[in-house]
């Protein structure tokens, strides 16, 4: 067997869960590493607090003097804890978070030395940000980027340094980040939501959007991970055949978690607890070596920092027990892929979910309102939403396995569909009558509360309403959130905008609210049926169907992502003031570099390890065949030694077509790779590694997983599927 294989499998064989220590109340260690709330109270003035909690609550601005006392504060705090470094911690458009670790430490003069951390330090910083991607923002003016203190998420601290979340924006203060249009998309919605809410309730005075993800993940032994070079350069098994033994029997589901397993769960929960993230529950997932970790929500901004700190804590903590942990969308062909389903809602200051049915026809009409107004913001963009969870990796997913497709449709369950099918019919054409609208209103208020364990749990939908909240599926694992919330908040918000003028105008003109409200929900009924959708979204009938009611499916990255810079999409995000037209172009820019970069270094892997691991060892296994056939012949004689051997000759034969076309299909796809990247326009480029490059990828895989079954296990050079899934 191949050394290395061997090696690793060795390596698995002889592996003991680590032992995990753990004795004590995990709730005493609940936000231990976060400077929140309670901390600032101790540890600040309270001046000072009072600043910090406004800039929390309402986006207040905090001046210089208060940001000195707060650095001081946290450095108090930090050192405390044992911190020595600081780092501001952004999300720059690499999808990953990034940090530059700065040391307390400051020499006075010869043997003088304080710690030091000023409110400069804390509200702004100038990394050297040369390498992250800006699309061509930067280059055009001025190479700095800043990054600036975000109050509304607590600094906490890993190891031994202090993370201060921010935002990360170019000198000319466009943003080169996920969380500055993030935070504008929160306050574009939250701004909406409130004026809508005034219908209802005018005690409301702040609305706030939340968050509650679900992150799957595969995990894979450290050994045979460095034995994959496919997995470790690309996060996904470009080759291996599919196991005997795959997920047929769903028998991984809500299984037994393997000892190895729950010590790096333990470990990495209370890690996670320390840092203020509130994970509960943990399961496995349908495939096998799959989970899954999914904290209560929180407020979205905050909920998505903790997503990112997840991720990387996932990955850290993993590596402890002697796990790599891939967060890619689709590491297996033929196994289910992982998703990061975001649970989204908005609520209220008084506490009212407003997507949670209510108990009365007041908060069921609140909660209609809220439910329509999103179902006719997908309806009107639905591209804009899938745009926003295209990536190269997503593309595998979506659409395959037990994934939802790439058309983006809505689903409510029987039941509130044919709640909303009524209220259309019902509400008559003309001025409505005090006896009409008691009949309505008293209808409405008929939503029933348990709705919530009614709802149907429809796991084909991209987007399925789930009892309280709407559940986004189509987000990708490796994501960061914030793609999708910004894109689901600015398209809400911007619909919620024009519910209220709508009302209002029909209010101007003479009937009263209840009244235009109800008229303004069934005209959104109407003109949002096409995106709605009950039946089974894995179907092919659906992508027919789809197609008739005139809903996009757009299944690649380079088409999903075009209508960035529409002129439809330019002006939604200018007008809500979360991106502007150059910051629109700078993503979409680094969305096709992006694509190209990731399918680029699936091909050169691909086509190394085609060329360099597994047509020698195939040749090998062959020549041991012909060795054999000419032996036979030398000894039986050709006729009978022709004969006695028609099984090998069957298979010299069978491997040599196979070898041919991988060799013929390898040298296409470079010569693609090489015409591919003469093209200078990105979007064009990006196209062309997309039909040109990536298409030859199944064939390719297809040739060396038919060799995979036919040469000798003994030579095959890389750990096989069953072996990367199922050793423990
Ligand atoms: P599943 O989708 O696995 O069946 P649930 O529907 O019970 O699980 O919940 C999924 C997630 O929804 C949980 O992580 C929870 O935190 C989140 N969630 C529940 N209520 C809300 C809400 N109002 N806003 C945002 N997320 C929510
Ligand atoms: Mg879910």
């Amino acid at each position: 067997m191949s050394s290395f294989r061997k090696a690793a499998l060795n390596d698995v064989l002889h592996r003991v869960p680590k032992p995990f220590n753990f004795e004590g109340k995990i709730s005493e260690l609940f936000g231990q590493n976060v400077f929140h709330a309670e901390v600032m109270r101790e540890f600040l003035t309270e001046e000072a607090y009072d600043s910090v909690m406004a800039a929390v609550n309402n986006g207040a601005s905090i001046d210089r003097k208060i940001a000195d006392q707060v650095a001081s504060a946290m450095k108090d705090w930090a050192i405390s804890k044992g911190a020595t470094h600081y780092t501001h911690w952004f999300q720059p458009l690499t999808g990953a978070t990034a940090e530059k670790h700065d040391a307390f430490f400051h020499p006075l003069s010869a043997g003088r030395a304080i710690e030091r951390f000023s409110g400069d330090l804390l509200v702004q910083q100038e990394p050297d940000a040369s390498s992250f991607p800006n699309g061509g923002i930067r280059n055009t003016f001025e190479a700095r980027g800043y990054t600036a203190w975000d109050p509304s998420s607590p600094a906490f601290i890993i190891g031994k340094t202090l993370c201060i979340p921010t935002i990360f924006i170019s000198y000319t203060g466009e943003a080169l980040d996920y969380k500055t249009p993030m935070i504008k998309a929160l306050a574009a919605i939250e701004d909406a939501a409130l004026q809508v809410c005034q219908y209802f309730d005018k005690n409301v005075t702040k609305v706030n959007t939340t968050l509650g993800w679900e992150q799957e993940y595969f995990l894979v032994d450290k050994a045979l991970f460095n034995a994959r070079p496919d997995i470790m350069m690309t996060g996904r098994a470009l080759f291996g055949h599919a196991p005997a033994k795959g997920q047929q029997l769903d028998d991984h589901y809500f299984g037994s978690i393997p000892d190895r397993v729950t010590a790096f769960m333990r470990d990495f929960e209370i890690e996670a607890i320390k840092l203020g993230i509130p994970v509960t529950t943990r399961h496995n997932e349908v495939a096998p070596n799959q989970f899954e970790c999914a904290p209560m929500f929180e407020e979205a901004n905050l909920a998505n920092d903790h997503n990112l700190l997840l991720m990387d804590l996932l990955e850290k903590i993993a590596r402890r027990h002697d796990f790599r942990v891939l967060l890619h969308e689709k590491p297996f062909k033929g196994l289910n892929g992982s998703g990061k389903h975001n649970n989204w809602s908005l609520s209220t200051n008084t506490g009212v979910n407003l997507l949670r049915p209510g108990k009365n026809p007041k908060s069921n009409m609140q909660f209609l309102t809220f439910l329509v107004n999103t179902i006719a913001a997908i309806n009107e963009n639905a591209d804009l939403l899938r745009a926003a969870i295209a990536s190269a990796s997503n593309d595998y997913r979506l659409g395959a396995n037990e994934a939802p497709p790439a058309i983006i449709s809505v689903f409510l369950g029987s039941h509130l569909s044919k709640v909303l099918d009524d209220l259309e019919k019902s509400i008559k054409a003309g001025k409505m009558t005090p006896e009409d609208k008691t009949e309505l209103k008293l209808n409405i208020g008929k939503i029933p509360q348990i709705l919530l364990d009614n709802t149907d749990r429809n796991r084909t939908s991209p987007f399925a309403f789930t009892g309280n909240k709407f559940e986004f599926r189509a987000v990708g694992s490796s994501a960061n959130c914030a793609s999708a919330m910004i894109a689901l908040n600015a398209i809400v918000a911007k619909q919620l905008r024009e519910f209220k003028m709508n009302v209002d105008g029909r209010i101007k003109k003479g009937e009263n609210k209840d009244e235009a409200i109800l008229k303004e929900l069934q005209r959104l009924i109407k003109a949002s049926k096409k995106i709605r959708f009950e039946g089974n979204g894995y179907g092919d009938e659906w992508v027919k169907e789809a197609e008739k009611r005139g809903l996009s499916n757009l299944k690649d990255t380079p088409r999903a992502i075009k209508v960035l810079t529409d002129k439809k999409t330019l002006s939604l995000f200018s007008e809500l003031e979360i991106l502007t037209p150059v910051e629109l172009h700078a993503r979409q820019e680094i969305e096709y570099e992006a694509y190209v970069m990731k399918v680029q270094i699936e091909g050169r892997v691909m086509g190394d390890l085609a060329q360099n691991h597994l047509i020698p060892a195939v040749i090998e296994y062959q020549n041991r065949l012909i060795n054999n056939v000419k032996g036979m012949i030398e000894v039986m004689g050709d006729k009978e030694g022709r004969e006695l051997c028609a099984t090998q000759i069957l298979l010299i034969k069978d491997i040599s077509r196979h070898l041919n076309k991988l060799k013929e299909l390898v040298d296409t796809m470079l010569q693609e790779r090489k015409n591919a990247n003469k093209i200078e326009d990105m979007e064009k480029r990006a196209e062309a590694y997309c039909d040109k490059v990536r298409i030859h990828f199944d064939e390719i895989r297809y040739h060396a997983d038919k060799l995979e079954l036919l040469v000798d296990d003994e030579i095959w050079p890389l750990p096989k599927m069953r072996e990367v899934l199922f050793t423990r």
